[in-house]
């Protein structure tokens, strides 16, 4: 079978796999176009199967924070290849890999692995259920913590704790314990969580980065501490694109704040499936074998997995840090000021290394400010940079990361290529 191009791959994979794609984003419906297939990753590149390279934005979605194939991992796995792929049984990395979680997340005082982001925030979830004998979770509108059918919920119109399944095959009941409050918006939590005692925990992204890259404004977080102490509620920080992103210990280092629950995954597994959840020891103790929650995988812990994530964290510093914020903040303000020239206007929104590129002129704040923006033009722009060598997220309501493997040349060239990109849209 020789199919050299993305389009000939591309047709031939929407005869197997729905829509073509394994995950629906990657099919560029909200874009248009082929998506890319992708040979090989090199740094701050991506090979497709047409022989074309990009500058990559996406970092498969936020786990290449060293980019493409760092030696390091590459050469960690590698030896533990040689000494197999699956057990079952316990290994000493997991107990390596634990140990660092906890010394870069002083909240997480017991934690356990799982095999992506979705088993993580569903299991944590369970858990604060299980702890507090309650039933219903606050969840806030535009974050995504995977796609477990509680999770699923939309904000219905109207009654608060009226809410719709984001998807079809998942049943009102499910969604029936799930409270979709505005992002940013403290006043619904405390509305929702004077008034309800049925409450077991609140789930949050404490930076938005799956509705295009939202900051918590001042307070929000700090709020939801507050009120979630008072009520005895666990507050679960869904850090799985945050953590180890905005710093080491995530979020929560940033902001100096403690959720009872963390949930990680991403950047943890260096490039592997992985995931993690874990919190106060009074609540994890709830965890079978050790209490009466149940959560298992096969695959939990992997030593591939877990080995990448090792030697991930080992690259983690401080230093690391400074340069990527530096980098992302010198490249935003650049970006900016290209598109304020072209008088396109355009709000970025960015932290440490992620942003979005928003194409509104109007703060974004929530989930209803983002979707004031102009996708067509984003599409627009996607493309021309796309045709430029650069590949952005294929939708407007993503983020963009900057990894240790993007030098200023390869900014630099993005940067030329979204000058012209702009000056397009502008005719
Ligand atoms: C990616 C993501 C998830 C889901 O993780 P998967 O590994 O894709 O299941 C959950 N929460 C947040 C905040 C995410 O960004």
């Amino acid at each position: 079978m020789a199919f050299k191009l993305s389009r000939n791959l591309f047709n031939e994979a929407k005869r197997h796999i729905p829509g073509g794609v394994n995950s629906p984003v990657r099919a560029f419906r909200s874009v248009g176009g082929v998506p890319v297939f992708v040979a090989s990753g090199r740094g701050s590149r991506i090979r497709s199967v047409d022989g074309k390279e990009y500058i990559d934005f996406v970092c498969s979605w936020g786990p290449l924070i060293l980019g493409h194939s760092p030696k390091t991992v590459i050469s960690s796995v590698k030896k533990m290849l040689d000494k197999g792929t699956s057990f079952g049984m316990p290994t000493e990395e997991e107990v390596i890999l634990a140990r660092e979680i906890k010394k870069a997340y002083p909240s997480i005082e017991l934690v356990r692995l799982v095999s992506s982001g979705t088993e993580a925030t569903m299991s944590a979830i369970r858990v604060a259920r299980g702890w507090t004998g309650k039933r219903k979770i606050v969840k806030f509108e535009g974050c995504y913590h995977g796609h477990s059918d509680y999770l699923l919920a939309k904000a219905g119109s109207g009654a608060l704790t009226l809410n719709l399944p984001d998807s079809a095959g998942v049943p009102e009941e499910m969604v029936k314990f799930t409270i979709v409050l505005p992002y940013n918006d403290l006043s619904a939590v405390e509305n929702a969580i004077y008034s309800d005692n049925d409450i077991a925990g609140v789930i949050v992204e404490p930076v938005a980065g799956n509705m295009g890259v939202v900051l918590p404004e001042k307070g929000f977080l700090e709020g939801l501490r507050k009120i979630t102490q008072e009520k005895n509620i666990v507050l679960i920080f869904d850090e799985v694109i945050t953590g180890f992103r905005l710093a080491r210990g995530g979020a929560q280092e940033l902001f100096g704040i403690r959720p009872d629950m963390t949930c990680l995954g991403k950047i943890l597994g260096g490039g592997f499936p992985i995931g993690a959840y874990g919190g106060r020891k009074d609540i994890m103790s709830c965890v079978a074998p050790e209490g009466t929650v149940y959560q298992a995988g096969t695959l939990s812990g992997n030593p591939v997995a877990v080995t990448a994530g090792i030697a991930m964290l080992r690259e983690l510093t401080g230093a690391l840090y400074r340069e990527l914020e530096k980098k992302t903040k010198w490249f935003t303000e650049e970006l900016k000021g290209i598109a304020d020239e072209a008088g396109v206007p355009v709000t970025i929104n960015s932290i440490a290394s992620m942003f979005t590129i928003f194409f509104t002129k109007d703060p974004v704040r929530n989930f209803a400010e983002a979707k004031k923006s102009n996708v067509e033009m984003y599409s627009r722009f996607f493309h021309e940079l796309l045709s430029g060598g650069v590949h952005f997220p294929p939708s407007q309501f993503e983020a963009c990361f900057i990894s240790r493997a993007h030098r200023d040349k390869d900014l630099e060239r993005s940067l030329d290529v979204s000058r012209k990109a702009f000056k397009k849209l502008k005719n």
